[in-house]
């Protein structure tokens, strides 16, 4: 029997990385969705070579242009309630979650409530809504599969030993493209610096985040819900190389680490065929040509993203759905050229510092943080 695979983000970095794998390992693997936000001519071409039986796109205004050139038999469904419902639909039994930031929350809980298998790169999703979404997957029985580089590697660490016997982890960082920049020179950086990342190349969100750290205050976060840690066991280790994608320190003394190119299309084939290992299309690890790997520890003074990455996954509650939002809505306005570089953490820190955190919160109390966060940083914005 075929594995059937729902991409919600087809059209972005992990999404073509996903249908490259999913073409690479033949009919056993089969795309029955695809979801995309407004790209229609690339979903449209990717649906002619794939031809699932649904797709989903989230700008309504395009749906009439996309509906003009898919395949007949292609059902079209519209809107944020499109990707929630393709999310839904019976004939997936993998969903990817793959669309960028707290967009992707919706159809991220969408798949969890129906019971499916995840696999999670949308990392928002659970920085906003761990607290609800780890609970609903156990009630649902719905499986979280990491795509994230990091949490891939942590999680294929983790089956060295026992949960109990856990008692570090370390994830891994390139520190990005200012990792040996003064922290004058950070302050200037332009747009175009922020977009080079060293060692991996992705959607332009997470490259900022990787620029400014936020990336990694994300994954502290993202790791806290998806193995049950206590921040102040997660450690972030810089490593130029972004060869070993992260570790795990068991009580014993012994660390685990997971290695590869880094390629993410080696995380999402992982995710897909868990607990299998699949023939992989990934560039190998040659250690002849291979001389060192390097490790650093962060710098906060540089990177205060970290920092506030720690803070906010102690605070819990409300915490972690505020910094999400008002970091994309400063990466937003950065990419805007609104505000500078430095300003993007700084903003997101004011507003951290101004929220008021509601524990246990449920859904509704989650979006209205977010709402409130990107009101906050429109109007500080506006201000300057
Ligand atoms: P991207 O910008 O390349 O692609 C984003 C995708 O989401 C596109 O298909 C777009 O159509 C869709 N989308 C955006 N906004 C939407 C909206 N409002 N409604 C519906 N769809 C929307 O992003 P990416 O780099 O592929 O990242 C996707 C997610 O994966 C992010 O959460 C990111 O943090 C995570 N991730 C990415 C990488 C990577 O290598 N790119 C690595 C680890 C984790
Ligand atoms: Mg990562």
């Amino acid at each position: 029997m075929s594995k059937r695979i729902t991409i919600l983000g087809s059209t972005g970095s992990i999404g073509t990385n996903t249908l490259d794998v999913t073409s690479a390992l033949g009919p056993a693997y089969r795309v029955v969705g695809l979801g995309a936000r407004r790209r229609w001519r690339e979903l449209a071409e990717q649906a002619r070579s794939v031809r699932p039986p649904a797709v989903a796109i989230a700008d309504p205004s395009l749906a009439g242009e996309l509906r003009a050139v898919l395949n007949k038999d292609t059902e079209l469904l519209v809107g944020p309630e499109g990707l929630v419902e393709l999310a839904r639909r019976p004939e997936a039994d993998f969903i990817v979650a793959a669309i960028v930031g707290a967009a992707g929350l919706p159809s991220t809980v969408a798949a969890v409530e129906a019971g499916k298998q995840v696999g999670l790169a949308n990392k928002e999703a659970l920085v906003v809504a761990g607290s609800l979404i780890v609970p609903l997957a156990r009630r649902t029985g719905a499986t979280l599969l990491p795509i994230d580089s990091e949490h891939s590697a942590v999680f294929q660490a983790m089956a060295a030993g026992r949960r109990e016997e856990v008692r570090k982890i370390y994830l891994t960082a390139s520190g990005g493209p200012f990792r040996t920049w003064s922290a004058e020179d950070i302050a200037k950086a332009t747009l175009q610096d922020a977009l080079r990342h060293p060692t991996w190349s992705m959607g332009p969100k997470i490259t900022i985040d990787s620029a400014t750290m936020m990336n990694k205050a994300l994954e502290i976060i993202e790791a806290r819900w998806l193995f049950d840690l206590d921040p102040d066991s997660i450690e972030v280790l810089v490593h130029p190389e972004s060869i070993i994608h992260s570790m795990v320190e068991f009580r014993d003394g012994s660390v685990i680490a997971q290695l590869g190119t880094p390629d993410m299309r080696t995380p999402i084939q992982y995710a897909m065929t868990y607990p299998q290992r699949l023939e992989g299309c990934a560039r190998r690890l040659d250690f002849s040509t291979l001389r060192r790997l390097n490790f650093e520890p962060p710098d906060p003074a540089r990177f205060p993203a970290l920092t506030l990455g720690y803070e906010v996954a102690r605070a819990g509650g409300t915490a972690g759905a505020v910094m999400n939002a008002a970091n994309e809505a400063a990466v937003e306005a950065f990419r805007e050229e609104k505000i500078g570089f430095p300003d993007i953490v700084e903003l997101t820190a004011q507003v951290v510092a101004r929220h008021k955190v509601v524990q246990d919160p449920d859904l509704e109390t989650l979006l209205a943080a977010d709402a409130w966060a990107r009101e906050q940083v429109a109007g500080i914005t506006k201000q300057r």
